[in-house]
């Protein structure tokens, strides 16, 4: 029975954040494997490639944004059934509204509280199976 080793694909532009995210993983989910993207372009082509358990999606991309590349993973039957978690500085309840309607499972603000973040992680990696 092979251990399997979840991974989380995060998409994201800036590379800070990136940073923050790596270290986060590293402290507090060091048995998942952070894998990266800067752009929504190359995220659906590493969904696509590595399969994650869960995609870790930011809203303000440039080119495809995180709406548009959403709806590029679900129109792919290879990336429909994956989970998607938004994560944006936008924090108008509006904007998470919006984000549940296009069928984000969850809406995380910058800056992330860690604690909240990572059970929310654990709890979608979880309901994957690991
Ligand atoms: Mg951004």
């Amino acid at each position: 029975m092979g251990e399997h080793i979840q991974k989380v694909l995060y998409v994201e532009d800036n590379p800070l954040n990136m940073a923050l995210m790596h270290h986060l993983f590293k402290k507090n989910l060091p048995s998942v494997l952070l894998l990266e993207a800067d752009t929504g372009e190359l995220g659906l082509e590493m969904a696509e490639q590595h399969q994650p358990d869960l995609i870790i999606l930011d809203i303000g991309l440039p080119g495809l944004n995180g709406y548009e590349t959403l709806e590029c993973l679900r129109r792919d039957s290879r990336t429909e059934r994956i989970s998607v978690l938004a994560i944006s500085a936008f924090a108008q309840l509006s904007d998470i509204a919006q984000a549940r309607q296009a069928g984000f499972a969850g809406y995380i603000t910058k800056p992330i509280r860690v604690k909240a973040f990572t059970e929310i992680v654990q709890g979608l990696l979880a309901e994957r199976g690991g």
